[in-house]
């Protein structure tokens, strides 16, 4: 994610952004802004704000966030601030430097899963080890936003810009930790709000593909079926909780609205407790096959309790 951060800013400052020109006051939970102007519609605008609404029910206090929404992108992210970006298509790289669409029916649910993020990154805040991590990213969030929409930085908010980006970097291992957990919770919210647990294989799936790209892809299907947790495939960071995500398209499917509330709580608890006693071991890294057992576990134990 990391990377592809870096990648982001740079093409994205290169970009112009605006306020989305759109009448979107009902949308309590997102601000939109457009790096093209005139190339979206306000009515495709509203579709995605109403996306953000609609998973903010699952919650009792679901954070604001930004939307950058530009026509057509190779990535969607989280800063962990405040800003998601999102296109209204994704391309994919594909053989010999083709590019490859992405199905735009599918986008609201790469949304679903960026806001994902922001939800883990602010449910997380509670907790006095993230306290200021969290209010880092935020800081830098905000200031990159100035200085994008004003075009010009000042020498001011660039030194502190460069002095919160050091400060960034020092949680590099705490984050790396974070993060597998952080793509799992994503996704849950992502295939709980399209019910479909095929939701982050066909909004990222291309006829392109090559067999690894196709094989991390699959292992975000909350469907289950037979896996060697051993292969290394399952030390990438989307794909690495493949288990638990069959473990709760089995025994955690929702029938309402009410059961996506208790379950994304209930699965939230789990990972918290994970999360918590790792950083108290200071145990950095952990097998794929031992991190999922371990919080299977501990979902099982939860689920009983
Ligand atoms: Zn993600």
């Amino acid at each position: 994610m990391k990377y592809l951060l870096i990648f982001l800013s740079f093409i994205t400052s290169s970009l112009a952004l605006t306020p989305a020109d759109c009448d979107s006051e009902s949308f309590a939970l997102s601000k939109a802004y457009v790096t093209k102007e005139n190339a979206i519609s306000c009515q495709k605008i509203y579709y995605f704000q109403s996306t953000v609404e609609d998973i903010s029910e699952f919650f009792q206090d679901a954070p604001g966030v930004r939307l950058f929404i530009s026509p057509k992108s190779s990535n969607a992210s989280f800063d962990y601030g405040e800003t998601i970006y999102i296109p209204l298509q994704m391309t994919f790289p594909g053989k010999y430097g083709s590019v490859n669409y992405g199905d735009p029916t599918q986008t609201e649910y790469i949304l679903a899963h960026e806001y994902g993020h922001a939800i883990f990154t602010k449910l997380l805040s509670r907790n006095s080890f993230y306290s200021e991590v969290y209010s880092i990213d935020k800081e830098f969030s905000n200031l990159e936003f100035e200085i994008k929409l004003n075009s010009k930085p000042t020498e001011q908010s660039e030194q502190r810009l460069a002095e919160l980006s050091e400060r960034k970097k020092s949680y590099n291992k705490l984050r790396k930790l974070l993060t597998d957990y952080s793509e799992l919770y994503a996704d849950i919210i992502a295939v709980y709000y399209s019910n479909n647990k095929e939701t982050m294989l066909n909004a990222l799936y291309f006829d392109d593909m090559s067999d690894q790209s196709y094989n991390l892809v699959l292992a975000r299907s909350f469907s289950e079926r037979s896996v060697d947790i051993t292969d290394r495939i399952y030390s990438e960071e989307h794909a690495s909780l493949v288990l638990a995500r069959h473990f709760v398209g089995t025994n955690l499917w929702p029938k309402s609205k009410e059961e996506k509330q208790k379950f994304l709580s209930l699965i939230f608890k789990a990972i918290e407790e994970e999360i918590l006693e790792r950083v108290d071991r200071e145990e950095y890294k952990l097998s794929a096959k031992k991190m999922n057992e371990s919080l299977i576990k501990r979902i099982n134990k939860i689920m009983f309790l």
